[in-house]
């Protein structure tokens, strides 16, 4: 009995040293980030951490990967310097429609929302979408309704006004995409990805992008991996491009890193711009980014680390 506890009992302590590490990942939305100032680099890095410290604090404490990927892009939402919630781009008419999703791994559950205009927090209603009802996405009006019936936070449009956004619509510009997604894994191995944004500059109203598609935008597999996309949304759709890496590193036997770097190069090669956040189920972490820049951060128990250009 003594042989067998000496020789068991390392492996359960190093494997329950390992279970209990979680760990977060995050982007800020991938693109060129060149018209920005240090200040605003400065401030864009802040709010990174800002959500990394807030998801990780939930994660240390043994709260679950699903509450620390909605409270870190609430923190998220409610900054305006990002493309989600209140920093959201306009619509050719000059109006804020937003999308966001939410997965979590442990029984592949999902909630989505598409084109909601006085939520505060789209990424909320997400959530109330996978726990609260029998769906997994609403849009528009219908979504507008369940926010209303259930208490979740709305605001008016002008909450969302944004003279910078404004800006950028009327030039129309290639300009920094800042929609932000989280993928965290707890204590109990859960992964869940959470994704959400203003769309695209400029986007014809009613157009839904891949944000708040599941496979598309935001997808986990708890035995493979999580995802969390911004770019080019039209191809992320058309490529189911978060579940197409999990599904890589799972059936061809690659890192979550080589995945990712894969797709996003099959990305470049078609003229899609864009970046992935993923995290496997051994809290490993990889960024992948076509673009010349993407606002990201991960935090673990011993390191942190954010960053917005390549290098
Ligand atoms: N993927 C988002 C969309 O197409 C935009 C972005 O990530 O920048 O709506």
């Amino acid at each position: 009995m003594k042989k067998l506890i000496e020789v068991f009992l390392p492996l359960i302590i190093s494997f329950s040293l390992f279970a209990e590490s979680p760990a977060i990942v995050i982007h800020g939305g991938a693109g060129w980030f060149s018209n920005m100032s240090s200040d605003e680099i400065k401030d864009l890095k802040k709010g990174l951490k800002m959500a990394a410290d807030k998801g990780f604090e939930i994660l240390e404490n043994g709260g679950s990967s699903v509450d620390a990927v909605e409270a870190a892009i609430i923190i998220l939402e409610d900054n305006p310097l990002f493309n989600a919630g209140r920093g959201s781009v306009y619509t050719s008419e000059e109006k804020q429609e937003m999308d966001a999703s939410i997965m979590t791994g442990k029984d592949n559950e999902a909630g989505a929302v598409s084109s909601v205009t006085n939520v505060k927090n789209p990424i909320s209603l997400a959530r109330h979408v996978m726990e609260e009802t029998p769906h997994v996405m609403f849009t528009s009006s219908g979504a507008e309704k369940l926010a209303r019936d259930n208490n979740i936070e709305q605001v008016e449009q002008s909450y969302f006004a944004n003279p910078d956004r404004l800006k950028s619509l009327k030039k129309a510009q290639k300009n920094k995409k800042g929609t932000v997604g989280v993928v965290a894994i707890d204590k109990n191995r859960v992964i869940t990805a959470g994704t959400s944004t203003g769309g695209m500059t400029n986007k014809a109203p009613g157009r839904v992008g891949d944000s708040p598609i599941i496979g598309a935008g935001t997808w986990v597999e708890n035995n493979s991996c999580g995802v969390s996309a911004t770019g080019h949304g039209e191809y992320f759709i058309r490529f189911s491009i978060a579940k197409e890496i999990c599904v890589k590193a799972r059936y061809q036997n690659k890192s979550i890193q080589e995945a990712s770097t894969e797709v996003m190069n099959q990305l470049k090669e078609i003229g899609a711009d864009g970046g992935v956040i993923v995290m496997d189920s051994q809290g490993n972490y990889a960024f992948a980014f076509n673009t010349p820049a993407m606002a990201r951060a991960y935090k673990d128990a011993s390191s942190e680390l954010i960053k917005i250009y390549k290098n």
